[in-house]
């Protein structure tokens, strides 16, 4: 889409993801700024983004949208390979996320309520129902009735670790507040829990719900200020294990969330290009003054007082000197821990819970373990987990009718995911655990497609603080994405979204997060 773009406008934003679409729509429907977004791959929506399977008609296209978008890439065990997928019409009808992907608080979010005030609606449908298997894969349906009508403990504790897990639990909620919980942002998880529980099955949980909020899998790397804050907002908006958890969007897929935003600036007069690598951006007297881009094939200039870069901090360096920026702002940004998704999407001709042998599980149910593989078999940094979702019964739009999508996803670190054997003994550890919780799921699979990436959601190191939206040292240069923002009190599509608000309200010195519920500002 090569829009006839105008030569000067006041922003520019790089990159069509969530923070620069969010920015965007902020700033061109709120402010009246005349805004410009440019999208280096074929397709908006970045790391967030999501593929119509009848739209993959070509593999090369594929996989050079998905890796500029997202990052990723697609395993050689995925079965059959790429392109008979794609000549055989195996994913007609199927709605294929860019790797294993859900959103907190459903419809409840600051991504909805931030859509709404654009007048976009959302498709986020929740969790119902949660299976748990433990250590030895042994499987407990979180919440179900007792014979006696009470709801049963967490099958795998006995009283006393259980009560332990609800010590923890009860701590968490004496923080109370976001401006408490940020007392903890330099306090490891590890550190926290360890400080209030000696049960090893206890802090196991906590640890799990850790990476399950944050999908970076050890705890000593993940902040117990940033747990606490993503723990109170899911307490507030209402949602919890067995309800919302996780939710998926319904076809188009998580695309739905940037197209809606683009749209909102495309209504108020902006445009939004995509095949337009920005190049540079151009920096005169410690001002920024526009970029440069490749737009089809062609090298344009094009002019804005204010440019703001969505890239994740290690791309951003590749097209904004190093000496140009302060050394400890460099520092953060080469600190941020990136997180891979090893995930697995499977059409199958029967939904999980009709394999998964245990009787009346919802057929919306999440199934996780944290033990895919323990950190104790020397392989990985901390525990690797596997979380599951049959997505069709849970958003039915995301299959053919008669067909089902599962989605397997296991979070390691950026560079484990650059060890093909490693990854490998991921994907062989998902087809056991498929194999033992899904007897008979291979009879019913018809395809399974297998991608990997290095930069899924991005957390700054609990040591550090997060990199600012506003570059100190080049006037009219800002920066919005997951990992950018001072007060930004979450990751991934939400914490994108925050900063969006956040680099939105520090170019026109108004606080957009006003227009949010208080709990996500
Ligand atoms: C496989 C995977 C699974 C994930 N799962 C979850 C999940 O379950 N839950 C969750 O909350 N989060 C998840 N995330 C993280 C979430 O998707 C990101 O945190 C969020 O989308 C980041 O948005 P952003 O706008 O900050 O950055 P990005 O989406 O990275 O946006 C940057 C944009 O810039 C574009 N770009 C790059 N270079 C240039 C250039 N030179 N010129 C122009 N444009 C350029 C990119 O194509 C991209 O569109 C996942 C991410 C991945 C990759």
């Amino acid at each position: 889409m090569s829009a006839a773009i105008a030569k000067e406008y006041d922003v520019i934003i790089v990159g069509c993801g969530i923070a620069g679409s969010v920015a965007g729509a902020i700033l061109s429907n709120k402010a009246g700024k005349k805004v410009l977004i440019l999208e280096a791959s074929s397709q908006i929506g970045g790391r967030a983004t999501s593929f119509r399977g009848e739209g993959i008609t070509e593999a090369a296209a594929f996989r050079k949208a998905l890796m500029t978008s997202a990052r990723s890439w697609v395993s050689d065990r995925s079965e059959p390979d790429l392109p008979t997928m794609i000549e055989k019409k195996l994913l007609y009808g199927y709605t294929l996320e860019a790797g294993g992907r859900g959103s907190w608080y459903t419809n409840r979010g600051r991504v909805s309520q931030a859509l709404a005030l654009f007048n976009k609606a959302s498709i986020f449908y929740p969790n119902v129902g949660f299976v748990w298997y433990d250590h030895d894969w042994n499987p407990s349906v979180l919440g179900r009735q007792s014979l006696d009508g009470r709801k049963s403990k967490y099958a795998w504790m006995s009283d006393e670790d259980y009560a332990e897990m609800a010590k923890v639990h009860m701590r968490k909620l004496k923080v109370g507040t976001i401006e408490e919980a940020e007392k903890l942002d330099h306090v490891t998880l590890k550190d926290w829990v360890e400080g209030i529980t000696e049960s090893e099955l206890a802090r196991e949980f906590h640890y799990a719900m850790g990476t399950f909020q944050t999908i970076v899998n050890d705890p000593a790397l993940n902040s117990a200020g940033e747990n606490i804050k993503v723990f109170l907002q899911v307490q507030e908006t209402g949602v919890h294990i067995l309800n919302g958890s996780w939710a998926f969007a319904g076809s188009p897929g998580h695309r739905f969330i940037t197209e809606g935003f683009a749209t909102a600036v495309k209504d108020a007069g902006g445009d939004v290009v995509t095949n337009a690598k920005v190049k540079e951006v151009m920096i005169q007297d410690g001002e920024a003054s526009g970029v440069v881009a490749e737009i089809d094939g062609k090298t344009v200039e094009v002019k804005a007082s204010t440019v703001v870069c969505t890239l994740p901090p290690k791309e951003m360096l590749k097209l904004i000197p190093e000496n140009l920026l302060p050394a400890e702002f460099v520092r953060l940004a080469k600190n941020v821990i990136h997180t891979s998704m090893v995930a697995g999407q499977f059409g199958l001709k029967k939904p999980l819970n009709e394999l998964c042998g245990l009787d009346g599980v919802d057929p919306r149910s999440f199934y996780h373990t944290s033990m895919l593989i323990p950190e104790n078999e020397g392989l990985f940094r901390g525990n690797v987990p596997l979380d599951i979702g049959n997505m069709s019964t849970i958003a039915p739009s995301t299959a053919p009718e008669g067909k089902h999508l599962a989605l397997m996803a296991s979070s390691i670190l950026g560079d484990e995911a650059h060890d093909k054997e490693k990854v490998n003994i991921v994907i062989d550890r998902i087809l056991k655990f498929s194999d033992h919780a899904f007897p008979g799921w291979r009879d019913e699979l018809e395809w399974m497609l297998f991608t990997v990436g290095d930069t899924c959601i991005l957390w700054r190191h609990p040591e550090d603080e997060w990199v600012d939206v506003k570059c100190p040292t080049v006037e009219g240069l800002y920066f919005a994405g997951d990992t950018y923002g001072k007060r930004v009190n979450e990751g991934g599509v939400e914490g994108a979204a925050h900063s969006g608000f956040i680099c939105a309200g520090e170019i026109t010195g108004k606080d957009y997060l006003q227009l949010l519920p208080p709990i996500f500002r």
